[in-house]
């Protein structure tokens, strides 16, 4: 008799919003309840930059005006995690993608595998509330590009220019799932779960 033997798909979410909304902060809840591998792209740059790699090197000035690094850097780095990660369940990306391009590589690269994209859970805050979460971090985590209001109100015109356009992109596809990222971080986290648990 033959017996079927069912693979399940890997997922892969993407967390969405603009800087400050909270996505660091949610990711750590949803990779724990989901079996995912969280992949930051910011977080993986500033380690390119501890440690001084010629990535590092070149990924620090733009990060510290506000600005993106190019897209076929992160691009790169996106594929060595989903080559090297494995005993997850699925991804969840964080910060990737942020133009238009980069969601159209990451569709290239998911399907050469039969992969797409699961699901994008945008955390949505308002332009004056980002100002304010991100000098509170600044406060705790002493990152250079959260410490003048000039980097922070570059970073969030890059945000309106440049990775606000995804939402149309994601919604087109039907992957566009918004959560209301204002509140306590129990109460994001909760509607964040309910909005998981149906994917
Ligand atoms: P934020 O909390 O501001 O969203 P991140 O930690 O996600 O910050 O990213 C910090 C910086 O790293 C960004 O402002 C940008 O310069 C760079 N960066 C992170 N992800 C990307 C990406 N996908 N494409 C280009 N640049 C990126």
């Amino acid at each position: 008799m033959l017996s079927t033997i069912i693979f399940d798909k890997m997922k892969y979410y993407i967390l969405f919003g603009p800087p400050g909304a909270g996505k660091g902060t949610q990711a750590t809840a949803m990779v724990e309840k989901y079996n995912l591998h969280h992949i930051s792209t910011g977080a993986l740059l500033r380690k390119e930059i501890a440690a001084g790699s010629e990535l590092g090197l070149k990924a620090k000035a733009l990060i510290e005006q506000g600005c993106l690094v190019p897209d076929e850097v992160v691009e790169g780095m996106i594929e060595n995690e989903f080559r090297t990660v494995t005993g997850v369940d699925g991804f969840l990306l964080d910060g990737f993608p942020r133009t238009l391009p980069q969601a159209e590589a990451l569709d290239a690269i998911l399907a050469r595998n039969s992969d797409e994209v699961t699901a994008t859970v945008s955390i949505m805050i308002p332009d004056a509330m980002i100002m304010e979460r991100i000098k509170g971090r600044a406060l705790k985590e002493g990152r250079a590009d959260d410490a003048s209001e000039d980097v922070i109100n570059n970073r969030i015109a890059t945000y309106h220019s440049q990775t606000e356009p995804l939402i149309g992109y994601y919604r087109n596809a039907g992957k566009y799932h918004e959560i209301d990222g204002t509140g306590t971080i129990e109460e994001v986290r909760d509607r964040i779960f309910s909005a998981m648990d149906k994917f």
